[in-house]
């Protein structure tokens, strides 16, 4: 359904009247200290969720509540009263990341300031400025209509910055009142040089430790020294097994479960701007490698991975120790990508690692958690609604971007509540997300606002 211009020029006209206090009330926001992850900011983490609970009430919302997790509240609220139309489920989080170093910020994290035309604060991007825009968009619709083209769910959660730990036992609690046609998270962004974005996928993890074992304690190498098996030896014989100078990760049936990249896909990944040799000096590396057959950009975002992220065993101090280590250890970690599943992968790494593991010691495989994949295809057709929401307002088409991080909430609200997810976040890449001096474009924030409500005008039509 397209948007009448009355509505739309009344929609600008109460954002234009109202943006004085709009930023007041934005920095208002930003100035509690919700850091979810330091147990001394906890009552902050309540200060803030009690303020969205009465910004959402003045907005006119319904239903609105600071609701039990066991940690920090979820905050809910809806507006049910558009029959027959789609139901949203629009999601962010109002806790923080912690500020330090505190003194490579040049103004105080929780006294926000604006220079030019960006806000500086902790949180200001990630994610209280996106929470606070869905706020004002869902003020400045019922303020200007009386009514949202589609019935609403607002899910803005206090531990994101903190592994969420107690989300998923919350939101299998309120199946039934979650219930939606499609969840649109807010907490990713555009792409380099502020071009609008919706981001299709996230990648999942699988996170896992080998143990090699040999003897109780180090032997004298001189005495015991090719008599016997080295944990360390046999450590690296097994990490040099896991890939191929192909880049090919060698578990068997590692791949099955891979959904395949289509041409379009391709194409708008490669139609990205994207500088394969800026990205190597970026990084100061003499090469770039990967998996042969994908660019960067795919290697990066939508191919699985298998990485070692730390390893030790035997002696590393200064000077010489000739031992045979008594053990032997790394962590390595998988980045999956749809459909692969996290506990899967794991009995599949595991095999794979014990079949190739040298005799002489013992090795152990242990799981020390995952995460799953999430994907929503371009053609989908709420993907299409936010892509023509932000075309209209921002002024040029999106771009498509495959993210290698995970925001394990998508995971979550596919697997928990059978809901496709939309990524419409409006971030630039280079806002300081969890680092000093973190900022927000106030043009983004304040584009954002119109966007969010324009992509409520385009879902009405939502298959159901
Ligand atoms: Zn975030």
């Amino acid at each position: 359904m397209a948007t009448m211009p009355d509505d739309l020029a009344a929609l600008d006209a109460y954002l234009a009247a109202t943006r004085d206090d709009r930023l007041e009330s934005y920095m208002a926001f930003l100035r509690i200290p919700s850091i979810s992850a330091l147990p001394e900011h906890a009552a902050d983490c309540r200060r803030a969720a009690d303020w969205l609970v009465e910004a959402m009430t003045t907005a006119g919302l319904e239903h609105v509540e600071a609701a039990e997790t066991g940690g920090h509240p979820v905050v809910y609220a809806d507006w049910l009263h558009a029959p027959g139309a789609p139901t949203i489920l629009a999601y962010g989080h109002y806790d923080v990341q912690p500020v330090d170093p505190l003194d490579l910020w040049t103004s105080p994290p929780f006294e926000p300031v604006v220079v030019r035309d960006r806000i500086l604060a902790r949180g200001a991007a990630d994610d209280k400025g996106q929470v606070h825009a869905h706020v004002m968009a869902a003020g400045a619709i019922l303020a200007t209509r009386g009514a949202f083209p589609v019935n609403v769910k607002y899910l803005f959660e206090g531990e994101e910055e903190s592994s969420s730990v107690h989300l998923d036992a919350w939101l299998a609690s309120e199946r039934d009142r979650l219930g939606a046609d499609v969840a649109i998270v807010s907490d990713s962004g555009f792409f380099e040089g502020n071009l609008p974005a919706i981001t299709l996928s996230l990648r999942g993890l699988m996170y896992a430790q080998i143990d090699v074992v040999g003897t109780a304690v180090d032997l004298h190498s001189g005495t015991y020294g090719g008599a016997v098996q080295n944990p360390a030896n046999a450590l690296a014989t097994i990490i040099a097994g896991l890939k191929g100078p192909d880049g090919r990760i060698r578990i068997p049936g590692f791949y099955d479960d891979v959904v395949p990249l289509s041409e379009s896909d391709r194409a708008s990944l490669a139609a990205l701007p994207f500088d394969d040799a800026a990205y190597q000096r970026q990084l100061g590396l003499p090469a770039l490698v990967g998996e042969v057959g994908y660019t960067t950009l795919e290697r990066r975002g939508v191919r699985p991975t298998l990485d070692v992220n730390g390893i030790w065993g035997g002696f590393t101090g200064e000077g010489s120790k000739t031992i045979i280590p008594a053990h032997a250890h790394a962590k390595v970690s998988c980045r999956l990508v749809a459909d692969q599943d996290p506990d899967r992968i794991f009995e599949a790494f595991r095999s794979y690692v014990e079949e190739i593991a040298p005799p002489g010691v013992t090795t152990i495989v242990r799981y020390l958690g995952g995460g799953s994949p999430s994907l929503t295809p371009m053609d989908h057709p709420a993907t299409r609604a936010a892509a023509r929401a932000l075309e209209a307002t921002f002024g040029r088409a999106p771009v498509y971007i495959r993210e290698g991080g995970s925001i394990p909430v998508c995971a979550s609200f596919a697997s928990i509540l059978g809901l496709p997810v939309v990524l419409l976040g409006f971030t630039q890449p280079d806002d300081n997300a969890h680092a000093p001096n973190e900022w927000m474009d106030l043009r983004n924030y304040e584009t954002a606002i119109r966007a969010i409500a324009q992509t409520f005008d385009e879902l009405v039509d939502l298959p159901r």
